[in-house]
């Protein structure tokens, strides 16, 4: 109350001094109406400095993405999304000439949905109008680094599908300005073939922009792709600083820099310092960029919360620097600001390969985020590939209006690719958020399996619902279905689903709780099967973790893991069935050395042509044989823990964190616990090694598909110290510096340890500075062999020595690394209020080849690792093979795609459509054969359908492909362009309906059929 009478007073005080005031000037000079000149041309032969109003507003950072839309908790950080949308709409209305941009649309959409028809009237004409105009145009502004090319595009064609529906526009800018370091990619898969005429972004590596500034070629055409050339070339802008305006020309609410103060009656009017201050600023960025346009970005994370504020300094300022006239400054967007480089004929410098890793000072290098958060990583990698199979699904039922959808995980998959989501960069309350709505949307997308698998294996088509039970926890090795001991009489039955389209064979492993168990395949036959104990360390993880997440203390506890192997047509299912035995199914033999008394110098281990030979007195792996490609390889797999700089009290000090790696010293190896070597067992169908490192380090190789299964965690943080762990193989290839890591998992791009193809790199961190981002894998060759490694999710990786890889897998830290999130990484896990650091669980797969023949693993089991099999639960009392259809192809039964292609989309856009993406798997030059054109006979994969119209479409699906390059801006380059010729597939025959790839290419197809 005291509070509200002292305002009061000083409220009437202010308003009685002013009246004085105004009072005498009055009788002076009287303040009057400026009509501000705002006009939004470009004069020739000036300066233009094109003002871009925009806010940058995070899919979910430090809030959840619904707390910044209805700006709540904000003693955590002052935004609302809602108040910029609602106040843009007048302030655009107030002078036809503003303009403004906006980017994200998740956030879009929650607005858009809740407006009147009066207001979504409004907003469409401003967007017809172009003042308002969408750029980017997906949900969010994805990561770079960390995302899948697959989730990069749903993503994008979710928010371009809105676009186009509710106001008929295909978005032409990429802006990507916020994501740490700029993938190739995104240059010319998700710029380029989504329509875009240019991408902007700002964070690139300090030393490369000195470089750039230097030699005005922050502006360049980017040639990102080797199979694709200058076909999908786009022009791409760097900024010069930041993605914020130039210091002390900033007007949100609160901000401190200086307004034009223009009216002449009052005190401080500084029309002439704020021009002057405009043009300095507006001519030293000229002296570092290309032709008569600059552009600076007005706005920054979340501004125009009252967008007045903002656009009357802007419209001050066009007036009074044109009136100065030494510079012109407009209002613009990046469209107009790329219409304007285009038209100047300028030839760009090239651009190849991609932008990373980003470092912005010295010690600050961006490559922790690569790892950060590994068990959101893995859980968006198996919601990704699980969405595309549940998509499939849904199709060969048949989209229904009423029931279960795969919307929900299309929009919790969409905001998990945000810059600070899958990233690993956000606080934990909003990692907590992305978690929870990956779950939400998985349990949907769950019963549209189910629903699709009771309809597909219901043979007679009685319309019953089967219930099908799925296993996500699995991995876990919790899977209540199979955990059964068939006293009931009933067997279970499991379907195995394969969303690629070539056939496929590969183990399955299933908990159970008795050895007393058969295996029989779909026609009933009963089949080799293999029992591997399931051993204490992962029934402690499996008890803590269902604890944990799912309040379940399960009384039932698995024995062993049933494996057998299970072969699937492409696109389809088959059954197997297991059942009660009377005699115990095969038990894997044990082997574990020091319990032998006459101890070998070395195990061989490995049933097939693959052997791995380990020393028994070192408990390790030494020797790699395969005895038909001829490959021999000494090998050396161990772990190592990087410590983590923590905060040295300097005023510079530069501690690792959730974006930053920042080791401090080389790193420390964690050595295998000698008292307990290794264990091996082996049987019909695997051989396992299973090796306990460390007591919070456990890893099982399975020598049959080449698997390294590993469980890190709790990291012991007890010292005080923060610890990166990384594991590492070492052979004797002459690697000569140069490894080559993936780009979203498609192109693989030469790293050269140490060295930058754009600049002299000066070397301030010898490991954080040659870390990649790795989403397929890594790989590094000589003349005669070739080590790969691939990855079930996004990880850091790096070559640190020649012959050698490692794999960063997990981090646990101590310290914020002062780049805004304000939060140590430091995972845990509680069971009511008792917390324990997390554990991580996770694959990753290696081999070795004689050169050359490397590509052909990378790309098929790269893709069998993305989409596994997909298995579902349910129980039969009588023989499932009479009434129930056991195998199933949805496609031709004799047909299957070529080795080289994938089905990347299957989605069914209900009225008798689909939309398909087809992806060549291959890059040129890569493999002898499967670099090659391929083609798909769509009749054979339409094969019980009849089509009626086909359209190619942009890679966003949302413009017909010719449309989109008709529309498409052609570049000049400066110096030689010449290239290799550029191969791709020829048009679609509507009668024949084959599709032709060339490497690299992905087509993308809107197909309607007859009803
Ligand atoms: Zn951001």
């Amino acid at each position: 109350m005291m509070v509200a009478t002292s305002t009061m007073e000083s409220l009437l005080c202010s308003c009685l001094c002013v009246l004085v005031l105004l009072g005498c000037l009055i009788s002076s000079t009287e303040s009057k109406y400026i009509k501000y000149n705002t006009s939004s041309n470009i004069v020739p032969g000036k300066l233009n400095v094109h003002l871009v109003a925009h806010t940058h507003d995070d899919v979910g950072w430090l809030k959840t993405v619904d707390q910044y839309y209805v700006g709540s908790n904000n003693s955590i950080q002052g935004a609302c999304v809602q108040n910029v949308l609602d106040s843009l709409v007048p302030a655009l209305l107030a002078d036809k000439n503003r303009r403004f941009i906006y980017v994200e649309q998740a956030f879009f959409q929650r607005w858009w949905r809740e407006q009147s028809e009066a207001v979504q009237n409004i907003v469409k004409q401003l967007v017809n109008s172009g003042q308002l105009e969408f750029i980017n145009g997906g949900m969010v502004m994805h990561d770079e680094a960390t995302t899948h090319y697959i989730d990069m595009i749903d993503q994008t064609t979710l928010g371009h599908h809105f676009i186009k529906e509710e106001f008929g526009k295909t978005p032409r800018i990429g802006w990507q300005i916020d994501p740490f370091g700029h993938s190739a990619v995104q240059a010319y898969l998700l710029s380029a073939q989504v329509g875009f005429d240019s991408l902007f972004f700002a964070r690139i590596d300090y030393q490369d922009r000195a470089k750039r500034k230097d030699e005005k070629s922050l502006e360049v055409v980017w040639q990102a792709s080797k199979s694709l050339g200058s076909s999908q070339q786009i022009f791409s802008g760097a900024f010069p600083k930041n993605y914020e305006p130039p210091a002390n020309f900033y007007y949100e609410v609160n901000d401190d820099s200086p307004i034009v103060q223009d009216d002449v009656n009052l005190f401080d009017y500084n029309v002439p310092e704020r021009v002057n201050e405009f043009v300095a600023a507006a001519i030293s960025q000229a002296n570092i960029t290309r032709t008569n346009h600059i552009m600076w970005t007005m706005g920054t994370d979340f501004k125009y919360q009252y967008a007045h504020t903002w656009f009357r300094q802007l419209d001050k300022f066009i007036h009074y620097v044109n009136q100065d006239g030494r510079v012109h400054a407009l209002y613009s967007t990046p469209s107009i600001y790329t219409d304007a480089k285009h038209a100047a004929n300028e030839a760009w410098p090239i651009k190849t390969e991609d932008y990373f890793p980003y470092a912005d000072v010295e010690n600050g290098y961006w490559t922790g985020y690569f790892t950060s958060r590994p068990a959101i990583k893995g859980y968006v990698r198996f919601s990704s590939g699980y969405y595309l199979a549940a998509r499939q699904l849904e199709y060969f039922k048949g989209k229904s209006g009423l029931g279960p959808k795969t919307d929900s995980l299309a929009d919790a998959l969409a905001i998990a690719q945000h810059h600070d989501a899958v990233s690993g960069t956000e606080k934990q309350h909003v990692a907590n958020d992305y978690a929870k709505r990956l779950s939400i949307g998985y349990t949907e997308a769950e019963k549209v399996v189910a629903a699709s698998l009771s309809y597909l294996t219901d043979a007679p088509k009685t319309g019953r619902q089967i219930k099908f039970q799925q296993c996500p926890l699995l991995n876990i090795s919790y899977c209540p279905a199979s955990e059964t001991d068939f006293s009931n009489g009933k067997d279970l039955v499991v379907v195995v689903y394969n969303p690629l389209g070539w056939k496929r064979e590969d183990v399955i492993r299933i908990p159970v709780v008795s050895e007393y168990v058969v295996v029989r395949d779909s026609s009933g036959k009963q089949i080799q099967s293999q029992l591997l104990p399931i051993l204490d360390t992962f029934i402690g993880l499996r008890k803590y973790y269902t604890a944990a997440y799912l309040g379940v203390s399960s009384t039932v506890k698995p024995k062993y893991w049933l494996a057998f192997s299970a072969t699937v047509p492409p696109l389809g299912f088959s059954t197997y069935y297991v059942s009660k035995a009377k005699q115990a199914a095969t038990i894997s033999d044990t082997y574990t050395p020091y319990k032998s008394r006459n101890q070998k110098d070395t195990i061989e281990v490995g049933p097939g042509n693959l052997k791995l030979i380990y020393s028994e007195k070192e408990a390790k792996l030494t020797e790699y044989i395969n005895s038909k490609s001829k490959v021999k390889e000494s090998i050396d797999q161990a772990y190592k823990y990087y410590s983590s700089y923590g905060d040295d009290g300097t005023q510079t000090s530069q501690p690792s964190g959730a974006y930053i790696f920042r080791p401090n010293g080389s790193s420390v190896p964690i050595k295998s616990d000698r008292k307990s070597p290794l264990t091996v067992f082996r049987g019909p169908i695997v051989h396992e090694v299973h090796q306990k490192i460390s007591s919070w380090i456990y890893q099982v190789v399975l020598n049959f598909t080449k698997i390294s299964l590993i469980q890190v965690g709790p990291i012991p943080t007890d010292d005080g110290v923060g610890k990166e762990i990384a594991t590492e193989i070492t052979t004797s290839v002459a690697s000569s510096k140069t490894f080559y890591t993936d780009s979203n998992g498609r192109d693989f791009i030469e790293r050269i340890r140490d060295y930058r193809k754009d600049w002299k790199l000066q070397v301030n961190q010898p490991v954080a500075g040659n870390y990649y981002p790795i989403n397929l894998g890594i790989y590094l060759k000589d003349k005669s062999k070739e080590l790969s490694i691939l990855v079930d999710r996004s990880v850091g990786g790096s070559s640190i020595k020649d012959g050698q890889l490692e794999l960063m897998v997990h981090r646990r830290l101590l310290v914020d690394d002062s780049r805004g999130v304000g939060e140590p990484l430091n995972e845990t896990v509680c069971i009511h209020d008792k917390c324990a650091g997390l554990t991580v669980l996770g694959k990753y797969y290696f081999k070795i080849d004689p050169v050359g023949d490397g590509a052909r693993w990378r790309r098929s089991f790269g893709q069998e690792i993305y989409s596994p099999f997909l298995l579902a639960f349910t129980e039969s009392e009588g023989n499932w093979g009479d009434s129930h259809v056991t195998t199933f192809s949805g496609i031709n039964p004799s047909y299957s795609l070529p080795d080289n292609i994938a089905v990347i989309t299957l989605q069914d856009l209900g009225d008798g459509k689909v939309l398909l993406r087809l992806a060549h798997l291959y890059e040129v030059g890569e493999d002898k054969y499967l670099s090659a054109k391929a083609t798909v006979e769509l009749k054979k994969v339409f094969h019980n359908k009849q089509v009626i119209k086909i359209s190619e479409m942009s890679l966003s699906a949302n413009q017909e492909r010719a449309e989109m390059e008709r529309k498409r801006l052609a570049w000049k380059v400066k110096g030689s362009t010449q290239e290799p010729h550029i191969s791709r597939g020829g048009p679609v025959d509507p009668q024949k309906l084959v599709v032709e790839l060339a490497p690299m290419e992905i087509r993308t197809f809107i197909i309607s059929f007859k009803h």
